[in-house]
């Protein structure tokens, strides 16, 4: 008789080991099939090395930045965001906060999470590495995976296309798929953007910090974002540029985006114009760059100028009542077409998943094929930067080991 585990996960990362673990816990025998050489690699490199775990950001803020984030409830409230540092500090690993209500492990090492995480799934259920997951079917309520693995359940876990020298290639999807579910197309998101501009190779590492970015559909607004941004030799990047390339990326297939930058969000237009009005007449005889670096950063005095269709030289007693207008509206507007977003190598999350109303969000287990779970990134769920995206991978993990009972 071959043996028959109660649950195999598919997938040893920060979903799969949470699920496996609490399954243990509570008594059932189970087995993660990973198909990497080593657990928990993408989760060792989150956080550039440090790994952001969580957010301090209560459970209403958690699900508002979710896309689908009610969705998310039960899970949260199941395993929070204090049940994962209680969870860690139980496991060894004592946690810090941070601004933005970020927090890290304090000794600044995404391994020590990754460490405790393997042992808290080692403790009660194993792993096999290097077993990449290829065919997964069920026949008579026994599901069969690679011809040789038998279980009871299965939860998959196998994250989404983010990133995928970590493991995670979407085979989720295809699993999902051959299950009858269906997938919101899975896209980059949390990743850096192209931007058409002929201006970019003076632009390249220009940091600009409290600025206010907006993403532009056919001439209106459809998003925008206060904070920090940074040009790159092929576009755009930082927190801001993150934050908004989900919805890039979602868009661009069907329309013409362009990026707005308002470099003087902290003014209204009237106390601008008054500004430039008083800047241009201190600086009379002076050349208009030198004026404007009095408002702008000196990296971005050039491709501003041109993008006005100024000269550098030209003397700021001789700006016409035009050109102040043509000045005053790029210091709020300055725009730049987006051509697209990086690939999903850059990506930090999967924007696209298995559709959340396919799955009984009160367990996380399909709402097609019994004994069928899903959890972490392979599900359509994506938020912003700040550890949230872990949270929902704990929670999310935690919810689907914790649902699957003995006699399931
Ligand atoms: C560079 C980077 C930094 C990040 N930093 C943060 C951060 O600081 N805070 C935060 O909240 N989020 C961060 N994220 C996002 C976060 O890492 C993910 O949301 C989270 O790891 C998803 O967990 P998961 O378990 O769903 O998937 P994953 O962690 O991707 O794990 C999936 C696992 O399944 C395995 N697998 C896939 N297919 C198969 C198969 N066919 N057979 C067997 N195994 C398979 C993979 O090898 C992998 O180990 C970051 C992401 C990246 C890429």
């Amino acid at each position: 008789m071959p043996e028959i585990y109660d649950v195999i996960i598919i997938g040893a990362g920060a979903s799969g080991m949470t699920a496996a673990g609490r399954a243990g816990e509570n008594g059932l025998k189970s087995v993660i099939l990973e198909k990497k050489s080593r657990p928990g690699i993408k989760l060792s490199i989150t956080g550039k090395g440090r790994c952001n775990l969580t957010n301090s950001a209560d459970i209403k803020e958690f699900v508002k930045c979710f896309k689908n984030g009610e969705f998310l409830y039960s899970a949260f409230r199941t395993f929070s965001n204090e049940d994962t540092i209680s969870f860690f500090e139980k496991l060894g690993v004592a946690c810090k906060l941070e601004r933005g209500g970020r927090y890290f492990p304090a000794s600044d090492k995404a391994s020590d999470i990754v460490d405790a995480l393997i042992k808290y799934a080692k403790k009660n259920s194993s792993i096999e590495t290097s077993c990449e997951v290829q065919s997964v079917y069920k026949k008579e309520n026994i599901f069969i995976i690679n011809d040789r693995f038998f279980a009871k359940n299965i939860i998959v876990a196998c994250g989404g296309i983010a990133y995928p020298s970590t493991g995670s290639t979407g085979d989720g999807y295809k699993i999902a798929r051959s299950f009858g579910h269906r997938i919101a197309k899975p896209l980059p998101a949390l990743v850096p953007i192209n931007l058409k501009s002929d201006g970019l190779k003076e632009l390249k590492g220009l940091k600009l910090k409290n600025v206010e970015v907006s993403v532009i559909d056919a001439d209106k607004a459809v998003s925008k974002e206060f904070g920090e941004m940074e040009f790159t030799a092929f576009g755009a990047d930082g927190p801001v540029i993150l934050t908004l390339s989900g919805m890039i990326s979602e868009k661009i297939k069907d329309s013409k985006l362009f990026l707005s930058l308002n470099l003087k969000p902290a003014l209204s237009r009237e106390q601008l114009n008054q500004r430039l009005l008083r800047e241009l007449d201190n600086f009379g005889q002076y050349q208009l760059k030198d004026m404007l670096k009095e408002l702008l950063p000196l990296q971005i005095i050039k491709p501003f100028i041109d993008h006005c269709g100024l000269a550098m030289t030209k003397k700021c007693s001789q700006i016409n009542k035009i050109e102040r207008e043509k000045i005053l509206y790029a210091l709020t507007d300055l725009r730049f077409e987006i051509s697209g977003v990086r690939d999903a190598k850059e990506a930090i999350i999967t924007r696209g998943g298995v559709l959340t109303d396919e799955i009984d969000q009160k367990t996380m287990q399909s709402k097609i094929v019994k004994g069928l779970y899903f959890c972490g990134e392979v599900i359509d769920i994506d938020a912003p930067t700040g550890g949230f995206n872990l949270q929902a991978a704990f929670s999310t993990g935690y919810l689907a080991g914790n649902s699957i009972k003995q006699e399931d």
